[in-house]
């Protein structure tokens, strides 16, 4: 049956890469486009950000793509309407997996050029960050002289996101799961998380998934140092954000990464990158991350063979160096997704 999938232009780079998106989409598979709107564009047209009919749309398709929203710093009470999206379909888990394209250089080894060292072994690794509370709840004072942030974490919550990434490391083969904290410091917050997440983790030894934790400061160290140390991460909401962030330099920058939120009964798809309003209608931004999170949108509704063929016709695109600035290459946007349109 053609699956209906609810597109999110967004702002900046949004619309350009959205196009490249559902031209490779429809090369590969039937789907139904839906669209819909939100970013601060929208809310310069309709008054908010995120329309109630794109929520419903959201809710009443089978997937939702995404680009990426501009989020003004300077209006009152102006909610992120990626932020608001997640929460209203409650897509809980937020999956940033972070795999090595060929001939990509990476920063922390070497100091330019298209040459990864031939000795740097490929990077497959995961972060699974837990999308709905934490820093992020939302729940901010100030009387001007004197701010503070509530940091909210729940039994559940941890719970679910645990049971996630140790689920997501059985389906994908990883023996190994890193909770990731400051249970040092955070002893309640951070210590509730970390207690329930080694409890799911006992549900998974006989499944041979081991599980470990570490202090956030040296995750962020060791990610540089020697990356390969890690599997699947499961951390909370704003150290997911910052080490996810990180981690994209170790594949080739924010123009690469892709990442899903998934809840029960809902998924939406995005890349890491936000609007990048610097590049935007210059026909140079990179593709990958927005085709690769097309991808995952296709494992995720079914089509796991058309997944695969995209991800390999990305990989072929890199194998040829027909690749944009930002990962060293010289082609446009459009070249690099023709490139990619005819390795399918
Ligand atoms: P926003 O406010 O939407 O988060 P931003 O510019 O603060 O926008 P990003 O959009 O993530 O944040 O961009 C950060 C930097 O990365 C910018 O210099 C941008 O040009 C670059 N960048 C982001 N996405 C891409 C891409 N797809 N291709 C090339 N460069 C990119």
């Amino acid at each position: 049956m053609t699956k209906s999938i609810l597109y999110i232009n967004g702002d900046g780079v949004g619309p350009e890469l959205m196009a490249s998106a559902r031209s490779v989409i429809d090369e590969l598979v039937d789907v139904e486009w839906v669209e819909g709107h939100a970013g601060y564009a929208t809310f310069k047209q309709q008054g908010t950000p995120l329309p109630q009919a794109t929520i419903d749309s959201a809710r009443a398709c089978d997937s939702v793509l995404f680009c990426a929203v501009t989020t003004p710093p300077n209006i009152p009470n102006y909610k992120s309407a990626i932020i608001t999206l997640r929460q209203e379909l409650d897509l809980y888990a937020n999956l940033r997996p972070f795999d090595s394209l060929p001939n990509v250089s990476v920063p922390a080894w070497a100091s330019g050029g298209l040459q990864q060292p031939p000795s740097a072994s490929p990077l497959h690794f995961a972060i699974v960050r837990e999308n709905t509370e934490g820093l992020y709840s939302s729940i901010e004072e100030s009387d001007g002289q004197r701010a503070t942030a509530l940091r909210v974490i729940t039994r559940h919550a941890s719970e679910r996101i645990v049971k996630f990434a140790f689920d997501y490391a059985k389906a994908r083969k990883f023996s190994r799961v890193t909770l990731v904290h400051k249970a040092n410091v955070l002893r309640k917050t951070d210590g509730l998380f970390l207690e329930a997440g080694r409890e799911i983790a006992k549900s998974y030894a006989r499944a041979g998934i081991s599980c470990d934790d570490a202090i956030v400061d040296s995750v962020a160290m060791r990610l540089v140092k020697s990356p390969q140390d890690f599997q699947v991460i499961a951390t909370t909401n704003l150290f997911g954000d910052i080490l996810s962030d990180e981690a994209s330099a170790l594949i080739g920058g924010l123009g690469v990464a892709p990442s899903a939120n998934i809840g029960e009964k809902h998924s939406l798809f995005e890349p890491v990158h936000g609007s990048a309003p610097d590049i935007a209608g210059r026909g140079i931004a990179n593709p990958t991350g927005m085709l690769r999170s097309a991808a995952m949108m296709l494992e995720r509704i079914g089509c796991k063979k058309e997944a695969v063929r995209l991800e390999k016709a990305i990989a072929r695109a890199y194998e040829q160096r027909i690749v944009t600035k930002d990962v060293g290459g010289s082609a446009s946007t459009a070249q690099m997704v023709e490139a990619i349109r005819a390795n399918l």
